[in-house]
């Protein structure tokens, strides 16, 4: 009997995704694994990608921030990234990427994220052409060789490694460029799940104060329970009133370090005034092309700034996020980040659920 696995396909930009069944691999590759997926996290990436705002292979499965259990392991798959012994059961995560270990940025000079053949779960694989099953919407996934995969903590619950999801990893590897030290003063801008985490890290890194300019309303209750000194609602408040508050909760020089965690191009021209002379900019937010602003290089110049851009993530921030999530978790509840799971055929809704903003952050349990 062959066996199938359902799995919600995006066949067009902006319509419905549909469900389709898919042939389990007959085999397993060496080095691979076929995992069941327990929860699927919907990030605002997929909803972009939903749009139609960056280019992707079509008919594809969505889904880059999954947990699941391992079914089958290929040979000589038998400990994770981390060298954990593994074993069918096992519940695990993985990092969404693969790179190539070979190109020039993987080898020469070493920025893995920007490997020049990079292929991510969830994104860049069409699934009619087999094996199909590589994105987190499904019954099953289907893990290729080379992928970094880590077992869980038992202590560690699914529900904070999704709510935290790819915005965590993607935090560490931002601030882990731009560095917030003890003592900094920090502007988080934006309260989606890349502000609620960039906050959770640089809290953890010993910042003196962070100050989150974001919205709506319910996502700034989750800031100030994540420890958020001071939010300020962009829908309440002119770029003027921000730049006044700012100056006035750092002895009128402005922020030691801004993290841009919104995606629209003016928050960088708001942002880079907030921060002190001798500050650090970092733009993280822009991982869709939101378009170009006008933008004053003399204030670069002048403030003596620090400007960084961060993309995507390597597996040792998935490593260190994990890490994170088991050491930080009571300060840090990633978990009530998601609503009540949808069930796999009502993975539309819940990816509506997302672009709405109806809920913090939404997930599949197929
Ligand atoms: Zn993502
Ligand atoms: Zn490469």
């Amino acid at each position: 009997v062959l066996k199938t696995s359902r799995a919600a396909v995006l066949t067009g930009y902006k319509t419905p995704l549909e469900i389709r069944e898919f042939p389990l691999p007959q085999t397993i590759e060496p080095g691979a694994a076929l995992v069941r997926v327990k929860l699927a996290g919907i990030c605002g990436t997929d909803v972009h990608l939903w749009h139609g705002q960056l280019p992707i292979p079509l008919p594809v499965i969505l889904g880059h921030e999954t947990v699941g259990v391992i079914e089958e392991l290929g040979h000589g798959l038998i400990h994770d990234w981390s060298g954990q012994p593994l074993s069918a059961g096992d519940r695990i995560n993985w990092s969404s990427s693969i790179n190539c270990g070979e190109c020039y940025y993987c080898r020469v000079r070493p920025e893995p994220t920007r490997c020049l053949k990079r292929k991510a779960y969830g994104i860049s694989y069409d699934c009619s052409v087999a094996p199909h099953l590589l994105g987190g919407y499904a019954d099953y996934i289907y893990l290729r060789p080379g992928t970094a995969i880590f077992k869980l903590p038992e202590a560690l619950p699914t529900e904070a490694v999704v709510g935290a999801g790819c915005a965590l990893v993607t935090s560490l590897h931002g601030i882990e460029r731009i560095g917030v030290r003890p003592g900094d003063n920090v502007v988080v801008q934006g309260s989606g799940p890349v502000g609620l985490a960039s906050l959770a890290v640089a809290k953890a890194c010993g910042a003196a104060q962070v100050i989150v300019l974001g919205g709506p309303p319910h996502r700034l209750e989750i800031a100030k329970r994540f420890g958020a000194d001071v939010c300020l609602d962009v829908e309440e408040s002119s770029v003027e009133e921000r730049r006044a508050e700012v100056l006035e909760l750092t002895g009128g020089f402005g922020a030691d370090v801004v993290l841009e965690c919104v995606g629209i191009p003016l928050a960088v021209t708001e942002g880079i005034e907030l921060c002190r002379d001798g500050g650090r900019y970092l733009v993280l937010g822009h991982y869709g092309n939101a378009g170009t602003i006008e933008f004053n290089p003399h204030v670069v110049t002048r403030k003596q700034l620090t400007l960084a851009g961060s993309w995507g993530f390597e597996p040792r921030h998935t490593k260190a996020a994990l890490e994170f999530l088991s050491r930080e978790r009571e300060q840090f509840p990633f978990e009530q980040l998601i609503g009540e799971p949808f069930a796999l055929d009502r993975a539309f809704e819940a990816l509506q659920a997302t672009a709405s903003w109806s809920t913090a952050k939404s997930a599949i349990a197929p």
